[in-house]
């Protein structure tokens, strides 16, 4: 019997949650939930110095207002409890000294300016020199009598090779030589992100890592590790890079000079909380037919992780828009109406209008809700325009035609019986 399928979502609360940082945990739910599995949520905060107030409540927000409901996590509790890194602090130094004592692992006391002045001097060697690899054991036994502050780093093969399998990017094969001796567990008793992620993955029986394709280099580490200690390495799916389209038509890596790219941020601009997850999804992933538009559970049901693509993913903000705009069109006219009620109030600036009315006109036009002001705003204050819109080559207008035709739709309009959109229209054309 296989285990039952178990993904982690891994956040650091270093800030807002990133398209990218949505769209992870938007395939480890879908992975999880499309198998009958367990989605769970793990805060990563050993990075003390990055750590930013507030940021682990926008995680909770934020999962919460997409739907992506985790099954275990920090606020509900599971059977791997504590799901935050900083309360499993106690659980890494044993496994760290366990791979000491079989000799996988060493104790080096090179202090901070020595490792900084061998990446300042490194010709041909990749990062920490060995330097502590091999000290005898009573040099190691009179630094620690001495109280000389170390971090543990674990021995990496000096030759051969480490392969590991993603089943995004197939079978990847490096060198050990060119693999840096990695810090397991910092001076100051906290483990690496790279050791923690490889113990608590253990720990909590993931099936499934899934993470962005900057951490492919990592996983050859993460493999000996899982060697190390004789465990089963889990399944990686590392996920495309999101770029984004630059004036000059190329593309680069996505960040601010695009357009927003936090989750709150695409909110404030106008986007729908479901759009913006049926937009992610198709971010590096397709299922196989031409469907595009999907709620997340039809996601659920379609997603498969063979319909996910090494290319990198274009963040199209112009695609966005067009799902907002289904999306908005498609809600029932009295939820449009609540939808776009703070902007048509903003608009109208105090003047009671028709809000019903203007809904109605508005949802099959509106991209964005922050499109709204813009369209309507004349309705509040005509502002100063330019005589020059009355000319028109192609339908042979000027200013003079356009004053004729405007005073007798005036007196048309002024003579209706009755003031509603069907009358006006039928009296204009
Ligand atoms: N804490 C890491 C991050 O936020 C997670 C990487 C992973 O999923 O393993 O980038």
């Amino acid at each position: 019997m296989t285990a039952p399928v178990r993904t982690r979502y891994a956040p650091s609360p270093t800030g807002l949650m990133h398209v990218g940082n949505l769209r992870t945990a938007l395939f480890e739910y879908l992975i999880a939930k499309s198998a009958g599995g367990v989605f769970v949520l793990r805060i990563e905060d050993t990075d003390q110095e990055r750590q930013v107030e507030g940021a682990e409540q926008v995680i909770y927000d934020t999962l919460k207002r997409v739907g992506l409901v985790h099954d275990e996590g920090p606020d509900v509790g599971g059977p791997y409890a504590p799901y935050v890194q900083s309360q499993r602090r106690h659980l890494y130094r044993p496994y760290a000294e366990q791979l000491v004592a079989e000799g996988k692992a060493y104790r080096c006391f090179c202090t901070r300016e020595r490792q900084e002045s061998l990446r300042a001097d490194a010709e041909g060697i990749q990062g920490y020199d060995r330097h502590c690899r091999d000290l005898p054991a009573e040099e190691v036994e009179r630094l620690l009598a001495a109280g000389t502050p170390h971090v543990i780093r674990q021995k990496m093969p000096l030759t051969g090779t480490t392969a590991f399998h993603d089943a995004v990017y197939g079978t990847i094969q490096v060198e050990n030589k060119e693999l840096e001796d990695q810090v397991l567990l910092k001076s100051d008793g906290y483990p690496t992100y790279n050791f923690a992620n490889v113990i608590d993955d253990h720990e909590m029986r993931i099936t499934h890592v899934v993470r962005g394709s900057e951490y492919l280099s990592s996983a050859p580490k993460y493999n000996l590790l899982y060697d190390a200690f004789g465990w089963e390495v889990p399944e990686y799916v590392h996920l495309p890079l999101i770029v984004g389209r630059n004036p000059d038509g190329t593309v680069s890596k996505l960040s601010k000079r695009h357009g927003a790219t936090s989750f709150d941020d695409l909110v404030r601009e106008g986007y729908l909380p479901e759009a913006i997850i049926n937009y992610i999804a198709l971010l590096g992933w397709a299922p196989g037919d031409t469907r595009e538009v999907f709620s997340l559970a039809e996601l659920t049901e379609t997603f498969r992780i063979s319909g996910i693509s090494k290319s990198p993913a274009l963040f199209d903000y112009d695609k966005l828009a067009w799902f907002n705009a289904g999306y908005l069109r498609a809600m029932e006219p009295a939820r449009f109406l609540e939808t776009a009620a703070a902007p048509i109030d903003q608009a109208l600036g105090g003047r009671c209008l028709d809000r019903t009315l203007l809904a109605s006109i508005l949802q099959p036009r509106v991209e964005r809700l922050t499109d709204i002001p813009g369209m309507i705003g004349f309705l509040a204050a005509l502002p100063d325009y330019d005589t020059d819109l009355f000319t028109h080559k192609k339908m042979k207008t000027d200013p003079a035609l356009a004053l004729t035709v405007l005073t007798e739709a005036l007196e048309t309009l002024a003579s209706l019986p009755e003031w509603g959109v069907e009358p006006i229209h039928t009296a204009l054309i």
